[in-house]
């Protein structure tokens, strides 16, 4: 194991006079700030993706409204929007930068995706976009819908049997099998999910009762997808989601940038040169960070600043963009062993594609240790009330990577404002999480709180 190779060296030679890395590997929490960034306009013109294809996805999820209106009652109110909160978090913000032992200057927001409706995570935009863009494909094609119709009709007897002639399939660490399970079984399509050992026993549940075959695995997610992907290509009529590489996936996420625009306008928050806007997205495989991150990128530009968050036990995407080898290297190659309390970030390879079209946009990507995870969630449900499972709270410390003691922004050669910053985490998980399991996450965070800082 010790003199296996990747990317043409050993763990060793990796390691030799790269102190980065070796706090990586010693699973400390750490910042990097990518030194490969270039100017939107530069940017994209290596990306393959554009506004297009964001506002396609779009007006597709605008078609479904009435559809996801008639069968999800809770989102009736809403006209079938899956939309989330989001709102100032200053009594958070207090007590975090005194837990740090700094001053964190700006605004800090929450984007409440753990508040989604039908499965109250951020899986809710694309895992739910990829099943519906899929439901209207063969619907189209069966001549059973035509663009202009109502959606609604998708709810009755002869599409759902339709539907039930086709399969699903999909590798996951819980939230993504919770999306496309909850949808897909809605639709009448036969659904089987993978789910790799980090995977929650009540989510495992949740599924079951919905009729939706779920398939478990003592191993990670890498294996759980592959295994899920060679089940499929033996059914013809399976289609097999794949996290890892898809676009429409992606494109389900990037959808949220302008409706976080539409949310930040109301509140009167202007993001431009003087008031500048970080973003920091908990990232497992990276298309649901990528795909948001990718959708601000195209409305604020040079304007946004996106960092990826990952546990110390995770460190995928960090790994894959820091060494160029991208999902040619997993944490485990590193020795690092992949087992974290942020299940949903529970991931030792990246998404190859996010890392690559992502790289010359990404502003870093730091790691949060488990106890600061938990002990987030301590504080967030003591100040603010809100109740977010552990993966949802990578986000929290990036202010302090920014605006702390020599953070991201003082070194920034733009000379980026910090007092007219505007800093947004994005929680990604927790609305659904069981009472009794939420109670056991706190406790735990409130008992690190009361032993202090690691
Ligand atoms: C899946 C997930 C993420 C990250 O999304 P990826 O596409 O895997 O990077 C973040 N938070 C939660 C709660 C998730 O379930």
């Amino acid at each position: 194991m010790a003199d296996m190779r990747f990317g043409g060296k050993t763990v060793q030679e990796w390691l030799a006079g790269d102190a980065l890395l070796k706090d990586v590997v010693d699973l400390k929490e750490v910042s990097w700030f990518n030194s490969d960034t270039v100017p939107f306009e530069e940017a994209i013109q290596t990306i393959s993706l554009s506004e297009t294809d964001v506002a396609d996805a779009s007006a597709r999820l605008e078609r479904f409204r009435p559809y996801i209106a008639k069968v999800f009652p809770e989102t009736a109110k809403v006209g079938g929007l899956i939309e989330s909160p989001l709102q100032p978090v200053p009594a958070f913000q207090k007590v975090l930068g005194k837990f740090h032992g700094t001053k964190l200057s700006g605004r800090l927001f929450a984007k409440l995706d753990s508040h989604l409706p039908i499965s109250g995570s951020i899986k809710a935009r694309g895992g739910i976009y990829e099943v519906l863009k899929h439901a209207e494909g063969l619907a189209l094609q069966a001549g059973l819908l035509s663009v202009d119709d109502d959606y609604g009709t998708l709810a009755n007897d002869a599409c759902r049997r339709f539907f039930n002639t086709q399969a699903i399939s999909v590798g996951s660490t819980g939230n993504l099998g919770l999306s496309i399970g909850i949808m897909g079984a809605q639709l009448g399509f036969r659904v089987s999910v993978h789910m790799s050992a980090d995977a929650r026993q009540w989510k495992k549940e949740l599924l079951r009762s919905k009729g939706v075959n779920v398939v478990e695995y003592a191993s990670d997610y890498s294996l759980a997808v592959a295994e899920g992907r060679r089940q499929a290509e033996k059914d013809p009529s399976c289609f097999f989601m794949d996290d890892e590489n898809s676009v429409s996936l992606f494109l389900g996420y990037a959808v949220a940038a302008q409706r976080l625009k539409g949310q930040l306008d109301a509140l009167g928050v202007a993001v431009n040169e003087e008031y500048p806007l970080f973003v920091y997205l908990p990232c497992g495989v990276g298309g649901g960070p990528g795909g948001v991150a990718f959708g601000l990128k195209l409305i604020f530009q040079d304007h946004v600043h996106c960092i990826f968050a990952e546990p110390t036990h995770s460190p995928a995407m960090l790994l894959g963009m820091y060494t160029g080898l991208h999902d040619a290297v997993s944490v485990q190659n590193f020795g690092i062993d992949n087992v974290t309390a942020a299940d949903g970030l529970a991931v030792g390879r990246p998404s190859g594609f996010v890392g690559r079209m992502m790289l010359p946009l990404l502003d870093g990507v730091y790691t949060v240790s488990d106890e600061n995870l938990y002990r987030y969630l301590a504080m967030m449900a003591d100040t603010e009330g809100i109740w977010l499972e552990p993966s949802a709270l990578a986000g929290a410390p990036g202010i302090v990577r920014g605006v702390g003691a020599n953070g991201y922004l003082n070194k920034l050669s733009s000379g980026v404002q910090t007092d007219t910053a505007t800093h947004l985490m994005w929680c990604t998980g927790g609305s659904m999480v069981p009472e009794d399991e939420m109670l056991a996450y706190y406790r735990k965070g409130s008992a690190l709180l009361e032993l202090g800082i690691a």
